[in-house]
């Protein structure tokens, strides 16, 4: 009797399900905002008085509830799935303020060894959503005339070395699930944005560059070289012993990085490459 009541009482005691969702990440101006309210009027049901995300300034992540097809990811985000007689996968989509002062905050969900984050759309205040995978915006306009580069890349080391961390913080034999990065490369509408895979090389050097540097900052402050080599805890990004950073290198702590260009407005090669990416991960 004892395990057919268990069962009883465990399957009654879940009364909701928490959505996983996927983190969106980057530097003001990217269009976050915009790919947020981009994905949510496709998929509405009413695409013209659907709900519009407003650029936000404050410190609460917003959310919105998003379908894919399950069946087939490629599946357009601006087909209604309630129409077709397709398997809806549902996930939220958290748009993270990117004000550099809120970083610490954005980076501190992906700390854990199972990243998750509270959500304001799960009936249950205290619920939390498993994050899936990390979009990372750019804009690869602002990338082109290499001002934005460093500033873009400091954020992007600080998303990369922190799920390398999670990695080694994993307890016992455990592997924490492997964490997908997407690096979008936005604004591709705009002639003068650098194409994806400029956007990846570019990033690539730079993140060396700060590697490199803030390796050189810990032999200043006294630091022998061993400590730094051996320092798994350390703010080496990626391989050891490898000269040229490259995004390859995160594969050993199970995060996998895409870098894939797009446009949320404009004539561009729009969105669904990025919508298949997330379909596929969530
Ligand atoms: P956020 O700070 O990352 O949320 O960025 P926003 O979504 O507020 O976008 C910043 C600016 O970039 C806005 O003026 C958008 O209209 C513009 N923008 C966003 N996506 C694109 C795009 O694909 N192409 C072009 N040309 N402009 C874009």
């Amino acid at each position: 009797v004892a395990p057919i009541l268990l069962h009883f009482l465990y399957s009654t005691a879940t009364p909701y399900t928490t959505l996983p969702s996927v983190l969106l990440l980057g530097p003001p101006g990217a269009g976050k905002t915009a790919l947020t309210t981009l994905l949510e009027r496709g998929s509405s049901s009413d695409t013209l008085d659907g709900p519009v995300a407003k650029t936000h300034t404050s410190q609460v992540p917003s959310s919105i509830e998003l379908s894919v097809n399950s069946d087939d990811p490629s599946t357009s985000y601006k087909t209604n799935l309630d129409n077709e007689s397709a398997t809806a996968k549902k996930f939220l989509l958290v748009d993270t303020p990117g004000h550099p002062k809120l970083r610490a905050s954005s980076l501190m969900r992906l700390n854990a060894a199972e990243p998750t984050i509270k959500s304001s759309l799960v009936s249950d205040g205290g619920a939390k959503s498993k994050i899936k995978a990390v979009v990372f915006m750019v804009d690869a306009a602002a990338l082109a005339d290499g001002d934005a580069l460093p500033s873009t890349a400091e954020y992007l080391y600080d998303v990369l070395l922190t799920l390398q961390k999670r990695f080694h913080s994993r307890g016992g034999s455990r592997a924490p699930a492997s964490m997908p990065v997407l690096v979008a490369a936005n604004k591709l509408d705009l002639f003068t944005a650098l194409p994806a895979a400029l956007v990846k090389s570019n990033l690539e050097a730079e993140l060396g560059r700060i590697r490199a540097a803030r390796s050189k900052g810990l032999l200043d402050s006294g630091i022998g070289q061993d400590d730094v080599d051996a320092g798994e805890e350390g703010d080496w990004l990626g391989g050891d012993g490898s000269e040229k950073f490259s995004f390859a290198q995160m594969m050993e702590f199970d995060v996998d990085v895409d870098v894939i260009g797009g446009s949320v407005i404009g004539d561009g090669p729009g969105a669904e490459k990025w919508w298949k990416w997330i379909g596929e991960r969530v």
